[in-house]
């Protein structure tokens, strides 16, 4: 497992499109807007430099995203490593002992993910993406 860089830091937020104008027109970042159907999230990516930040709206009332502001409010929801081999970085991370959350999935932009426990992490959802082009 090789682990290149972070790949971008998750917030959730209650509404992705307002949470976009920060990035878009206050910090005149590059601004991307994509729905996961599977997952019922609406993202927007800001491309900042080599890395990114991914503002997660929940679609759905009752998802993980929309309990997580509702008990937090908005703020930090995770950070993503970018990784060579995701299913091997899943494997790594059981055989250390730590909970990986599903099986390796689609993510944003043709990315294929698997999540890390926050208890696991010091607090923080650890996100291990692979991207294939
Ligand atoms: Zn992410």
């Amino acid at each position: 497992m090789r682990i290149l860089k972070i790949d971008h830091v998750g917030v959730a937020v209650k509404s992705a499109a307002e949470s976009a104008r920060l990035f878009s027109d206050a910090l005149g970042l590059e601004t991307e807007e994509e729905i996961l159907n599977d997952r019922n999230l609406k993202i927007v990516m800001a491309k900042v430099g080599e890395s990114r930040v991914e503002l997660l709206e929940d679609l759905d009332a009752n998802g993980t995203i929309a309990k997580f502001v509702e008990k937090h409010g908005e703020g930090l929801h995770h950070i993503a490593f970018e990784v060579d081999d995701v299913n091997e970085a899943a494997k790594k991370m059981k055989e250390n002992g730590y909970r990986v959350l599903s099986e390796p999935q689609p993510g944003a932009g043709g990315t294929v993910v698997a999540f890390v426990h926050p208890k696991d992490t010091h607090g923080v959802l650890l996100e291990l993406v692979e991207r294939r082009k």
